[in-house]
């Protein structure tokens, strides 16, 4: 998957002439004339193309018919959870793009410590990117907007299976399409709890022991997608 390389807008079969940041990243990774490389939008096709000329500025690429090539999860997922600081943060979205999430949606709880504003979300959405070029995504998983945990309880659009990661609890996830939620560092509030349960979703447990909000996270979704 070494040859793929993402851009920005709707890819047109017929020559492409790529510079700036996309003309950069295959500078990079030391493209030759006559290489065929793999470009990706995020619309499901990989379109093949052959480098045609390397100038210091330009690549100028002849770019095939896309062909659909999937490889998405068989389950649609979508993982509703505190983004985690820094570092964290980035292992749990480059990890998640990984196993086929389709959807994340960084919830406020009275207990989250990040909120992403623009920049960041930027940021979430390279990692995305990026861990789609290594692992052959086609398309892209969702970051969302933030949302406030009580307005992401009710949402209509989410799929019918809601799954909420808590703590102490022993009911075990059902593989199969759903979203989850994973709370913060210090947890979702009893009141949160008892707000999701009202609202449908079902508590379950992962074992004995405290996970961070990533490895919970990793862990349901491998874990729904089998
Ligand atoms: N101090 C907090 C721990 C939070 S861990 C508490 O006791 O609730 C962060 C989140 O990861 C939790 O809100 C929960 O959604 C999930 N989590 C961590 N370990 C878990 C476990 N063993 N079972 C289920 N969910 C877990």
């Amino acid at each position: 998957m070494a040859d793929r390389f993402h851009i920005d807008f709707e890819i047109v079969p017929g020559p492409l002439v790529l510079r700036g940041p996309e003309a950069h990243h295959l500078h990079v990774s030391r493209v030759r004339v006559g290489d065929t490389i793999h470009l990706f939008h995020g619309d499901g096709r990989e379109y093949p193309a052959n480098v045609v000329e390397v100038t210091k500025r330009d690549v100028c690429l002849d770019v095939a018919a896309g062909e659909t090539v999937d490889r998405e999860a068989s389950v649609r997922v979508v993982a509703a959870c505190a983004l985690p600081k820094g570092d964290r943060g980035q292992f749990l979205i480059e990890k998640l793009t990984e196993l086929g999430v389709a959807e994340f949606v960084p919830i406020l709880t009275t207990r989250t410590v990040v909120n992403p504003g623009e920049s960041k979300l930027d940021k979430l959405r390279r990692y995305v990117i990026e861990a789609s070029k290594q692992c052959g995504r086609n398309i892209l998983m969702k970051v969302s907007e933030p949302r406030p945990w009580a307005e992401v309880l009710s949402d209509r659009h989410l799929p019918k299976v809601r799954l909420l990661a808590h703590v102490g609890e022993t009911g075990r996830a059902v593989p199969g399409e759903c979203a989850f939620a994973v709370g913060p560092e210090g947890g979702f509030t009893d009141a949160e709890v008892a707000a999701a349960q009202a609202a449908g979703w079902r508590t379950v447990g992962l074992g004995p022991r405290v996970l961070r909000v990533e490895t919970a996270a990793l862990v349901l979704a491998s874990h729904v997608m089998t």
